[in-house]
């Protein structure tokens, strides 16, 4: 692959470049609630400047980026200090998801409002007893005239308290094999039958929830994929949690080590083999990861969705990212274990990223397998 910029690609970082300095996304504001709309707006005004979703193809809205121009569209947000936009899980997640199983009518309906920010999306797949395992899942849905009535329990549902809808996945078949009776549905999260209760995590907030459902009503043009081939349509969103989510937070990755570096060079701390070597590992991890992203980018625009191997950038970066939040502790000091300080929350957050998204021994298991091409482990 050729990693140096063509006179276009060159032209879109500029172009990039311009409106970021002309619109920069500003300081972090303080609170769950008010770091929320921040984002939002930050969605909003990104989708005005036609950037909300440069990935996306533009029969979908988006601006149909080259591989590069997507990786450059994401260096470029990190080197703005730019967040995370407030719909993510639909603009990485579901919207992709929907491009490969939905309907044209699908389509056309959910995906403007995603890019726009204007409906929120959440991802409930995981339960109490089905997380690794999420075709254990119990939460069921029967027919009911022309839709669903879905009851059940989910868990770390991450912000569904902002959603307007929830990638849901549900049991309609309990008589088959457990990958075979499952639908992939999208369910307004408006209704009494819904109800969402906030975790707060170790960080002090809660940026995940339960949601408890309880005869939630969902028509039936809202199955995605079609019944009962709800595991392939997960599959579809997982992949892309992994390779897509991995790419943003790659990039993520490199602003918060050249913030330790700089920390590191102005206390001393530099001058201390011991640190020096971590941070050059560090660096090298990171470098590694960013090339591993691009080459996982390159499989969506060879196959038109990401691989297995998105699995491998998704394990490197949370065990990548723990270390450095970790030297960071040890560089700065009291500081970074103190509450609502920057580094003490970068801390505290990691320990989630070895689970979130599929755990470190999942994503393992399936580099071995599927990429590997290992015997089975069971
Ligand atoms: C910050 C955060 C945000 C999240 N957001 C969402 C969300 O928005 N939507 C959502 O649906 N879920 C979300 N999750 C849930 C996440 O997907 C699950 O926690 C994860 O899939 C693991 O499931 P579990 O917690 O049930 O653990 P389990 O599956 O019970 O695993 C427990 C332990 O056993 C190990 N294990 C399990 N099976 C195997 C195996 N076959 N081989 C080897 N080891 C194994 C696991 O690695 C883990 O160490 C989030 C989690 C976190 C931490």
């Amino acid at each position: 692959m050729d990693l140096s910029y063509t006179e276009r690609e060159r032209a879109f970082r500029d172009e990039l470049r311009e409106w970021l300095a002309a619109n920069p996304p500003g300081e972090r504001p303080q609170g769950e609630e008010a770091d929320y709309a921040w984002r939002r707006d930050w969605q909003r005004r990104l989708h005005e400047g036609g950037w909300a979703g440069v990935h996306w193809p533009v029969e979908y809205g988006g601006r149909g980026a080259s591989l590069m121009e997507t990786a450059i569209f994401f260096e470029e947000l990190g080197r703005a200090r730019a967040p995370l936009p407030a719909n993510v899980l639909g603009l990485l997640l579901g919207g992709p998801t929907l491009m490969v199983w939905g309907t044209e009518e699908q389509k056309d309906r959910y995906l403007p409002p995603i890019l726009s920010a204007q409906e929120i999306w959440c991802q409930g797949f995981s339960e109490p007893d089905a997380g690794s395992d999420l075709a254990a899942l119990k939460t069921r849905a029967r027919r009911d005239g022309d839709g669903w009535v879905v009851s059940g329990q989910k868990v770390w549902t991450s912000g569904a308290q902002f959603s307007k809808w929830c990638m849901l996945v549900a049991r309609t078949d309990p008589d088959v094999p457990k990958h075979k009776g499952l639908t992939y549905f999208l369910m307004d999260m408006e209704q009494e039958a819904v109800q969402v209760r906030p975790l707060v995590q170790i960080t002090g907030e809660a940026d995940f929830n339960e949601l408890f459902v309880e005869e939630a009503r969902i028509p039936d043009e809202n199955v995605i994929g079609g019944v009962g081939n709800g595991w392939k349509v997960a599959l579809t969103t997982l992949m892309n949690e992994r390779a897509g989510l991995g790419f943003f937070l790659q990039v993520r990755l490199r602003q918060l080590l050249d913030e330790l570096v700089e920390q590191a060079a102005a206390s001393g701390a530099l001058d201390d083999p011991r640190v020096a070597d971590r941070l050059g590992d560090l660096h090298v991890r990171t470098e590694i990861l960013r090339l591993t992203a691009y080459r996982g980018l390159s499989a969506i625009e060879q196959y038109g969705q990401p691989g297995p191997e998105g699995s491998l950038v998704k394990w490197l970066w949370s065990d990548t990212n723990q270390m450095l939040t970790q030297l960071a502790a040890d560089v700065v000091g009291p500081e970074a274990l103190t509450a609502g300080r920057p580094w003490a929350y970068e801390l505290l957050r990691a320990r989630g990223n070895s689970i979130e998204g599929g755990t470190t021994e999942i994503l393992k298991n399936i580099v071995a397998e599927r990429v590997l091409g290992l015997p089975r482990a069971r």
